[in-house]
């Protein structure tokens, strides 16, 4: 994100905290990407960064090639669906599927699964059964190794994730003997957010390594490999989307040493991201509420705090928000600590930045935060209601939204 676009028009019409997603930027980041990789290679859009259905729906219409979905649960699925994407453009993830929810799916049209031990490949299969249909699952691998930019080192740990690699060849007839499920290929997941090109490359290689392994030590034809992703963003700082001009190049090589008949879809081979595709579309508005100073702290308080974005700061993770320049061109001329409104200390958006001088009312603007805001957020805590959420294209508002929550008392079996 580089610039600044004036939001006081916005704030004015929906109010803070507000955030703004920028759906040609989420075209773009699409475009990028897919052009980043080769030519065969599918990409599915993680909704977990940004389950909004019009941002997902930015992911597979207009032109240009459409992503795929991945989902791990039913208010994703029915978020896809919103979106226009089928059951069969979806892949359900996660390491807790119930009967119930994969029930949902496999109604929904849902045949792709990726699953994380034996007893999940089982459960999948027992409800495709139900249906009378076979799923299609991605044996999701636990590496025992993974790779750095400079050197293979062996970092196994254990994990709810996958199933550990070295156990996967005397797993074998298990695997394949499940009625209803049959195993389609692998799925990996070993990186996110990769700290440089070079790192995302060794990972891919090491990945595409394995899996080749995997495919000989099981004896199984892969149909489908995902390999993952790792695709970087910057959150809640200033800055721009990598560019990745060596990755296309680095890909086909791998794959064509270890996956001769990937170009013709022997494997079909896929990644993943969520916050490449949307980190640098949204921005976080909100207002300056007050101003505190305290045994030599200053504190901005502002209408947002970990209710709103980040939520995972509350669970002890401190994000190193910065703010954009004011529209003013006003310096950043003191270091505050910026906190939401709610009763706890842990409310911090960001502890002794630098921001410019503020008063009450000022818009505050957190950069690059299209990616894991409203829905990572502890939304419910301290009953504030969730921001507003306005989706712009052209410059033009195209909608506006808001997340809602309600207590339903009709749960339960009726009382007979
Ligand atoms: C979270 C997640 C993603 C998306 O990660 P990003 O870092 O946002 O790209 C993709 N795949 C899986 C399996 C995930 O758990």
């Amino acid at each position: 994100m580089t610039g600044y676009t004036d939001y006081t028009d916005l704030a004015k019409q929906f109010g803070t905290p507000l955030y703004v997603y920028d759906i040609d930027r989420i075209r773009q980041a699409r475009s990028d990407l897919f052009g980043a990789l080769p030519e065969e290679v599918e990409l599915f859009f993680a909704l977990k960064a940004n389950p909004h259905p019009q941002v997902a729906r930015a992911m597979r219409d207009g032109t240009g090639k459409a992503c795929r979905a991945e989902i791990s649960s039913t208010g994703e699925l029915a978020a896809a669906l919103a979106a226009g994407f089928t059951g069969a453009d979806i892949l359900y993830t996660g390491p807790g599927k119930t009967g119930g929810e994969l029930a949902e799916a496999l109604a929904a049209g849902v045949r792709l699964f990726s699953v994380e031990s034996r007893t999940d490949l089982e459960h999948v299969g027992a409800e495709a059964e139900q249906l009378g249909v076979v799923a299609d699952c991605l044996i999701r691998v636990n590496s025992a190794t993974s790779s750095s930019s400079t050197s293979i080192r062996m970092t196994g740990v254990p994990s709810q994730f996958g199933f550990d690699s070295e156990n996967l060849p005397e797993l074998r007839d298990q695997l394949l003997g499940v009625r209803g499920a049959t195993v389609a290929g692998a799925h990996f997941f070993p990186l996110s957010n990769a700290k440089d090109e070079a790192s995302l490359i060794a990972e891919f290689t090491h990945t595409i390594t394995l899996a080749a392994r995997l495919q000989d030590e099981l004896g199984i034809a892969f149909r489908f490999l995902d390999i993952g992703g790792g695709f970087a963003a910057p959150y809640a700082v200033l800055g721009d989307r990598p560019v990745y001009s060596a990755l296309r190049e680095a890909l086909s090589v791998a794959l064509d040493k270890r996956f001769p008949g990937w170009r013709d879809g022997a494997p079909r081979v896929a990644c993943e991201s969520g916050r490449y595709l949307v980190g640098d579309s949204g921005q976080l508005i909100c207002s300056v509420v007050n101003l505190k100073e305290s045994r030599g702290r200053n504190y901005v308080i502002a209408d947002a705090g970990i209710n709103t974005f980040g939520g995972m700061s509350g669970l002890g993770r401190l994000l190193p928000v910065a703010v954009t320049p004011q529209p003013d061109g006003r310096a950043n001329d003191q270091v505050a600590s910026l906190v939401g409104p709610l009763c706890t200390p842990g409310d911090i958006l960001g502890r002794d930045i630098a921001l410019p001088t503020l008063s009450p009312g000022d818009l505050v603007v957190i950069p690059n935060a299209g990616a894991y805001g409203v829905t990572a957020s502890l939304s419910m805590f301290l009953g504030r209601p969730a921001p507003a959420e306005v989706l712009i294209s052209g410059g033009q508002v195209i909608s506006a939204s808001r997340l809602r929550q309600v207590r339903d008392y009709q749960i339960g079996a009726p009382v007979s």
